[in-house]
């Protein structure tokens, strides 16, 4: 029988554990009005003002970065950063995408292109989150429920 202490209630303080920035690098005649420069920074929501047709495009990359891809897979320099070119070949975006503790929201450090992570999980109940070394010593004991 689990006790109070024990349980873990990660829906109480779930943080969305990708943030996704994208800028636009290089402009040209675009139906969206982008500009080099234009930020967007978003997390599950998709960004208002960025182009329909890109987020689509870009989407397999923003999937890709959620579930910890590695975009050096994909030939580029860094494992959270790629550049996406828009559907009308016009426009380019670099896509950065950074790491967040599921449970406090501090950023998860990137070193040597490895991301400092624990993880937390319950097999039962196939939860699952990935957290900061704090985190993870306060609740490694507990068990995860939503
Ligand atoms: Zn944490």
């Amino acid at each position: 029988m689990n006790t109070k202490e024990d349980v873990l209630k990660i829906g109480e303080l779930w943080n969305e554990p990708v943030q996704f920035k994208v800028t636009v690098i290089k402009d040209g005649n675009c139906r969206a009005g982008h500009k080099t420069g234009e930020p967007f920074e978003f997390t599950w929501n998709t960004p208002e003002g960025l182009c329909g047709e890109s987020f689509v495009g870009m989407y397999p990359i923003l999937h890709s970065l959620r579930v910890m891809g590695d975009m050096r897979e994909l030939g580029s320099l860094h494992r959270n950063v790629r550049v996406y070119n828009c559907p009308s070949r016009v426009i380019q975006f670099q896509i950065e995408a950074t790491y967040r503790c599921n449970l406090c929201g501090k950023g998860l450090p990137i070193e040597d292109n490895e991301i400092i992570e624990h993880t937390l999980e319950n097999p039962e109940t196939q939860l699952y989150v990935r957290v900061c070394s704090n985190c993870f010593e306060q609740h490694k004991d507990k068990t995860l429920v939503w």
